[in-house]
């Protein structure tokens, strides 16, 4: 418990942090994209310092994703709880990734029927499992299977969890990798491709929700990343109406 007080305390700080500098840093990098694109358009095709305009474009893009991704790991973002049933978030989710993911990866979904619905915003929770799906396809570069899975758990207290889990026969964690995952800024991924962000936005997209996230790892074998979260009731105090089915998610 104490580790844990200390973990979101440190997140709390840094977070405040790097929100600040991000939310600053958008409106730079908007301004630099802005110039990029007008550059590009002018240059036309055949100049040759083009390619130099579209890498300020390219990098600009870069750090604008940079930057949303510190935005969310800083909470300043408002949340919009709503009732969600998890399995439908997996079968989105599913859908949308099953292009993404290369043929190498054999993907799939085990749902348990006729879950209580959860109370959490829809945007947060879907980059959770997105980022937990980005980092399932990298622990396997020569294929595997993912599989995202949820499920019912009763507790003793009389509360039940939801579950949702992102499981992958990847390349797991070694023990000190995996005591160290949720940590900001922790990656074992070169410069450029990793941020050390999505576990532990994770952490903090799930704990604020009154839930709990946990990873079990076994090198070479494989990894799963759980969330587990309080069964909600329809009527839960602030909770937005459910969405229409068929809306887009807003972010
Ligand atoms: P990033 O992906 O930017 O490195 P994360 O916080 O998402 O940041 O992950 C931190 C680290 O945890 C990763 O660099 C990787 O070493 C490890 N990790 C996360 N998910 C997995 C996974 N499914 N398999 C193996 N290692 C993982």
């Amino acid at each position: 418990l104490e580790h844990q007080l200390r973990q979101s305390e440190r997140l709390d700080s840094l977070g405040q942090l790097a929100g600040g500098i991000a939310h600053d840093f958008n409106n730079i990098l908007a301004v630099i994209s802005g110039y990029a694109d007008m550059l590009v358009d002018e240059l036309g095709d055949e100049h040759p310092s083009r390619p130099d305009a579209t890498g300020i474009k390219q990098a600009a893009a870069r750090g604008a994703a940079l930057t949303r991704q510190l935005l969310l790991f800083s909470r300043s973002e408002p949340s919009k709880p709503e009732l969600l049933d998890l399995n439908a978030v997996a079968s989105d989710m599913l859908r949308l990734l099953g292009r993404t993911l290369g043929e190498d990866i054999e993907l799939g979904t085990v749902l348990v029927p006729s879950l209580p619905p959860v109370v959490i915003d829809r945007s947060k929770l879907e980059q959770v499992v997105m980022n937990a799906v980005l980092n399932a396809r990298a622990a396997m570069p020569s294929g595997g299977r993912l599989t995202i899975s949820t499920g019912l758990e009763h507790g003793g207290d009389g509360e039940d969890q939801v579950c949702l889990a992102v499981t992958d026969t990847g390349c797991g964690m070694t023990p000190d990798v995996l005591a160290r995952a949720f940590e900001p800024f922790f990656t074992t991924k070169g410069r450029g491709s990793g941020t050390g962000l999505g576990l532990a936005t994770a952490y903090g997209v799930v704990t604020d929700a009154g839930g709990t996230i946990s990873l079990e790892s076994e090198p070479g074998r494989g990894t799963t990343l759980r969330v587990r979260l309080p069964a909600g009731a329809e009527g839960s105090p602030g909770v937005s109406p459910p969405a229409p089915a068929a809306a887009p998610s807003a972010g």
